[in-house]
């Protein structure tokens, strides 16, 4: 019989940081286009896992000189390769015990809901009456949180007691019935303290207005977040109302202008990886912010020896000549391909 160990241990060795399992009971009041099962009406378990964000990939955009490694390894390359590689061999060592699993190592992109949770309008519709809308979207945060992995964040963000706010989830559905961990009680993550929405660019996370919700039983809350808000200053952007054309940074999007932010040193803004990424703000707010606070506090295990952050914190200002005004000489290009 396939146990909990024996999953555990598998999925560590395949290259996941942090497992943990939910029993499905622990779904129990999910919304219809987040049930698990709505995928899997048979499923048992829900094994989550956690994949650090190497603290060095953040080096880059702290020093404010290279952007990229962020975005592709510590993100895009995350959540487009490694996760799914692991969780697809999870799937096939669990199915190898005879039970069937669902590889989520992916983000949803075919979801039905938007980032606030409500359907896409002429999007897609239930192939029968009490079915979901295709495609479904397990909440990633949620299913670690039932997982016994952490805490969800003030800033939204899940919270481990290993890495705060530095990792990515991936997510196993199975028919075998696993022994569930206990939900997270260890000492208290994340204290309020704000740094998250004082340091978030685009101003995207609500110091007052908060969203509840009730996960097995526990009363659960976290700040309101505006996605569009964060969509756009998480790419270096910031929306205005009128735009000279050689500020223009980003394609029209959400109806708004985008111009420059102080947090890009980018012309326009670069191009995906991944598929995803574009990360110029690097979670200033809740990443960076909120790991140099929890690293401050000593409540994570994994330690280092000198403090992540080293130098004031840089910012762009956009309205002077740069520092080497040779470069100006050229006319400044987008990156090719940079069109999506
Ligand atoms: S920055 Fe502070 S308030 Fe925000 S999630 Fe982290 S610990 Fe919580
Ligand atoms: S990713 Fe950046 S813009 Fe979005 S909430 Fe975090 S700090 Fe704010």
């Amino acid at each position: 019989m396939l146990t909990s160990e024996q999953v555990r241990k598998r999925a560590r060795e395949l290259g996941a940081d942090m497992v943990g399992i939910a029993s499905i009971d622990r779904f129990e009041g999910a919304p219809t286009q987040m049930d698990p099962r709505q995928i899997m009406p048979e499923a048992q378990s829900v094994i989550a896992m956690g994949f650090r964000v190497m603290r060095g990939s953040l080096r880059g955009i702290e020093e404010g000189t290279f952007f990229s490694n962020y975005s592709a390894m510590g993100y895009g390359g995350l959540t487009y390769l490694y996760i799914p590689l692991v969780v697809i061999n999870l799937c096939k060592f669990i199915e190898d015990a005879g039970h069937e699993a669902i590889p989520i190592g992916h983000q949803s992109d075919w979801r039905s809901i938007d980032n606030e949770g409500r359907l896409r309008p002429r999007y897609s519709r239930p192939v029968a009456p009490g079915k979901a809308a295709p495609d479904v979207m397990i909440h990633l945060r949620i299913a670690a949180y039932l997982a016994g992995l952490g805490e969800i964040g003030y800033s939204k963000v899940f919270l481990t007691p290993q890495f705060g706010p530095r990792q990515r989830l991936g997510v196993v559905l199975t028919e075998a019935a696993l022994e569930p961990d206990a939900i997270y009680d260890g000492p208290e993550l994340c204290d309020r303290c704000m740094a998250c929405v004082q340091e978030c660019p685009g101003s995207a996370i609500s110091p007052s207005e908060t969203v509840k919700v009730e996960l097995c039983g526990r009363a659960v809350e976290w700040g309101r977040l505006d996605c569009e808000a964060c969509c756009i200053a998480f790419r270096g952007g910031r929306a205005v109302e009128e735009l000279a054309e050689d500020q223009q940074y980003d394609e029209p999007g959400f109806g708004h202008k985008i111009a420059r932010n102080g947090i890009t040193p980018f012309y326009y803004k670069p191009r995906r990886l991944y598929n995803t990424g574009e990360a110029i703000c690097g979670g200033r707010g809740c990443l960076r912010a909120c790991m140099i606070h929890l690293e401050k506090r000593g409540v994570l295990k994994n330690r280092f020896d000198k403090p992540f952050r080293r130098r004031q914190p840089w910012t762009v200002d956009w309205s002077a000549p740069p520092p080497d005004s040779s470069e100006e000489s050229e006319a400044p290009d987008r990156h090719p391909g940079e069109r999506q």
